[in-house]
C-alpha cells in the first residue's frame, strides 16, 4: 500500500465535522507521513446546535482512546438511552413511546412484542405498546444510566447528549496535541487544477494552503463540494418538510433525564436534550406552514418561559444529500455532505461512519480512487435508509390538529422500500423477513420499525381471529406477567444517571 501522491489532506471547517475528521484521519494515518490541517474561519461560526446522538459517537470515541471521564465532564455530556416521542399519535394509549437503543438482553422481551403486535394487527385486543417490553424504557422511566453494574454481565448500547459548542473545542485541542495542524483564516477563492481537482485555497490573510487531498466541512455551505466542484444537491424536501428550527435552552430540573424528549407541536417538533447544566431545546418546523415568530412563541410557550428574556436562535436547513460524497479529490463530512432532519439524532453517526469507510476505501485502493463509485452508493443509500425510517414518523402520525399534519399523513412521496415495508406491517408479515429481502436491516433494525408502527398504534383490525391465534391470546397474561419480572430483575443493576454523572442537579 502506497501513499507517495496522498502527503497533504486539508480539511476545511471546523465545527463538529471537521474536527472529528481531523482526529480520525490523524489517528489512522499519521504513521505513514500524512499531514492533515484544518482551516477554519473566526468570522463563519459553526452550527452549534446537534446535542444528541446515536451509540456510533461512543464507537468514535472508543476509536481514538478517549475514554468517557476524559470527554464526558468537559463537554458537560449526558447519557441517553433513546427517544421519547410525545404526542405523534392521538391512539388511545399510544399518545407516547419510546425509542430505546439496543441491549443484548432484547432477545428476551422482544420476541413477545412482534408476536403481540402482529396478533393485535389482526384485531385481537392484546397489549402491544413496545415500552413495556423495553428494558432500556423501564431504564430510562426510572432515570437510570444505562451502564449496568459489573457483575451483570450485558452489554448495553447507549448515546450520549452533549454541549455541541464544547465538544468541537474538545476535539480541536486533542487534535492540535496530536499534531493536526490549524489556521484560523477565511477561504476567498479555491484553485482547481486541469485536471479538475482542487489544488488550493487562497485565504484572506494571503497565504495559499495546498493539499493533495480535501476534505469539505465548511458545513451548509458546502464550498468545495457543492460550491467549487459542482456536485448537484438532491432535496429530500418532498418528503421532509421541515427546513427551520428555533433553540433556546432552559434551566435544568433535579433527576437528570438519560433521554431526549421529541413531542410533536402544531407544525413540527421540538427536542428537549439534558445536559449536566442546562437543557437544550428547540422547535423543527416548516416554514411553509408556521412563520419564524409563531414557531418562537409557540415554544416559548410550550417550555413556560413566554415570559422570561431568554434569547432564541433561528436556524435554516437544507435536507437531502450531495449527489456523491468523494468527487475528484475532495470528500464532503457533515452539513456539506447532506442533512437529514434530527429527529433521531443521525448527523454525528454519519460523520464517523463517511470518514470510516472512506479510509477503508481508500486504504483498500492503495490510495487511489478504485473504489470512489462504490462508496458514493453507499453512502446514497445510508442517506436514503435512514431518511425512509424519519419519513414513517410522518406518514403514521394521527394528529388532526393542522394542516401540516394531515399533509404529512397524506404524502405519498415515499420510497419504493417505505413503502414495502408498510404494506408488510399492513399485511402482517414478517419485519425482519421484508428488512433483510430488501436489505435494509442495517441502517434501523425489526426493532426500531415494531418501536415506531406499534408505538403510535397503527393496527389495522382485520378481525380474522384463526383458533392458533385465539390460543395464543389467551397467553398473554403470563408472558406479560414474565415480561416485567424480567424487565425489573434486570433493572435493579443499573444506577441513577445523576450519580453516574457525578453531578449534583439543581435542587435534588
Ligand atoms: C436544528 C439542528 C439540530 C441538530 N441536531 C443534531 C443532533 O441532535 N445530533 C446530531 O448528530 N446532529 C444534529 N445536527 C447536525 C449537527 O449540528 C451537525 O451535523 C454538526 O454540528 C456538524 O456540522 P458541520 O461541522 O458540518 O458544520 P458547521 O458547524 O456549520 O461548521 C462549518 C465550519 O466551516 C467553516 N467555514 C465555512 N465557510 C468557510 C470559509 N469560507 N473559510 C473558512 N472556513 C469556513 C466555519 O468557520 C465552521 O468552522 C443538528 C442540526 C440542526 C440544524
Amino acid at each position: 500500500m502506497s501513499n507517495e501522491n496522498l502527503k497533504n489532506i486539508v480539511i476545511l471547517g471546523g465545527g463538529t465535522a471537521g474536527w472529528m475528521a481531523a482526529n480520525l484521519l490523524q489517528k489512522k494515518w499519521r504513521h505513514l507521513g500524512i499531514n492533515i490541517t484544518v482551516v477554519e474561519s473566526p468570522d463563519i461560526g459553526i452550527i452549534g446546535v446537534g446535542e444528541g446522538s446515536t451509540p456510533l459517537l461512543k464507537d468514535f470515541f472508543d476509536s481514538l482512546d478517549i475514554s468517557e471521564s476524559e470527554w464526558m465532564p468537559k463537554c458537560n455530556a449526558t447519557y441517553k438511552n433513546g427517544i421519547s416521542f410525545n404526542n405523534w399519535s392521538t391512539v388511545a394509549g399510544y399518545e407516547a413511546y419510546f425509542h430505546p437503543f439496543p441491549c443484548s438482553l432484547d432477545f428476551a422481551t422482544f420476541g413477545l412484542l412482534y408476536k403481540y403486535s402482529a396478533l393485535r394487527r389482526k384485531g385481537v385486543d392484546v397489549l402491544a405498546h413496545p415500552n413495556r417490553f423495553s428494558l432500556m424504557s423501564n431504564l430510562t422511566q426510572k432515570k437510570l444510566a444505562p451502564i449496568p453494574s459489573e457483575n451483570f454481565p450485558f452489554h448495553f448500547q447507549y448515546g450520549y447528549h452533549f454541549d455541541s459548542v464544547l465538544i468541537g473545542k474538545f476535539l480541536r485541542d486533542r487534535a492540535k496535541a496530536d499534531g493536526v495542524a490549524h489556521i484560523e483564516a477565511t477561504v476567498e477563492h479555491v484553485e482547481q487544477s486541469l485536471n479538475g481537482d482542487i489544488k488550493l485555497l487562497k485565504l484572506n490573510n494571503g497565504e495559499e494552503i495546498a493539499g493533495d487531498f480535501f476534505v469539505d466541512c465548511s458545513g451548509f455551505a458546502s464550498i468545495l463540494l457543492q460550491k467549487t466542484l459542482k456536485i448537484p444537491f438532491v432535496s429530500f424536501g418532498e418528503n421532509l418538510f421541515n427546513d427551520s428550527a428555533v433553540a433556546i435552552p432552559t434551566e435544568l430540573e433535579p433527576n437528570i433525564p438519560s433521554e431526549t424528549i421529541s413531542t410533536a407541536l402544531s407544525n413540527g417538533w421540538a427536542w428537549k436534550i439534558p445536559l449536566t447544566n442546562r437543557y437544550g431545546n428547540g422547535y423543527v418546523y416548516s416554514s411553509h406552514y408556521l412563520s419564524k415568530e409563531a414557531a418562537e412563541t409557540e415554544l416559548r410557550s410550550h417550555l413556560g418561559i413566554l415570559d422570561r428574556d431568554v434569547e432564541a436562535r433561528h436556524l435554516k436547513m437544507r435536507v437531502g444529500r450531495t449527489e456523491e460524497s468523494w468527487s475528484k479529490n475532495c470528500l464532503a463530512v457533515g452539513l456539506s455532505q447532506g442533512f437529514i432532519e434530527p429527529l433521531e439524532a443521525t448527523a454525528l453517526q454519519f460523520v464517523y461512519s463517511t470518514v470510516d469507510e472512506f479510509a477503508k476505501a481508500l486504504e483498500e485502493g492503495s490510495f487511489t480512487n478504485q473504489y470512489r463509485e462504490e462508496f458514493n452508493n453507499r453512502m446514497n443509500r445510508n442517506f436514503e435508509g435512514i431518511r425512509d425510517y424519519i419519513v414513517l414518523h410522518y406518514k403514521t402520525n394521527s394528529r388532526t390538529d393542522s394542516q401540516y399534519w394531515v399533509d404529512n399523513r397524506e404524502n405519498n412521496n415515499l420510497s419504493n422500500n417505505l413503502k414495502e415495508m408498510l404494506k408488510c406491517w399492513y399485511g402482517i408479515e414478517d419485519i425482519e423477513a421484508a428488512l433483510s429481502r430488501l436489505n435494509i436491516g442495517n441502517y434501523y433494525s425489526q426493532r426500531s420499525w415494531a418501536c415506531l408502527l406499534a408505538g403510535v398504534g397503527v393496527f389495522p383490525r382485520q378481525e380474522n381471529l384463526s383458533a392458533a391465534d385465539a390460543e395464543s391470546a389467551k397467553m398473554a397474561e403470563a408472558d406479560l406477567d414474565y415480561v416485567d419480572k424480567f424487565i425489573t430483575g434486570c433493572s435493579m443493576n443499573f444506577e441513577p444517571h445523576e450519580r453516574k454523572l457525578a453531578v449534583k442537579s439543581p435542587n435534588s
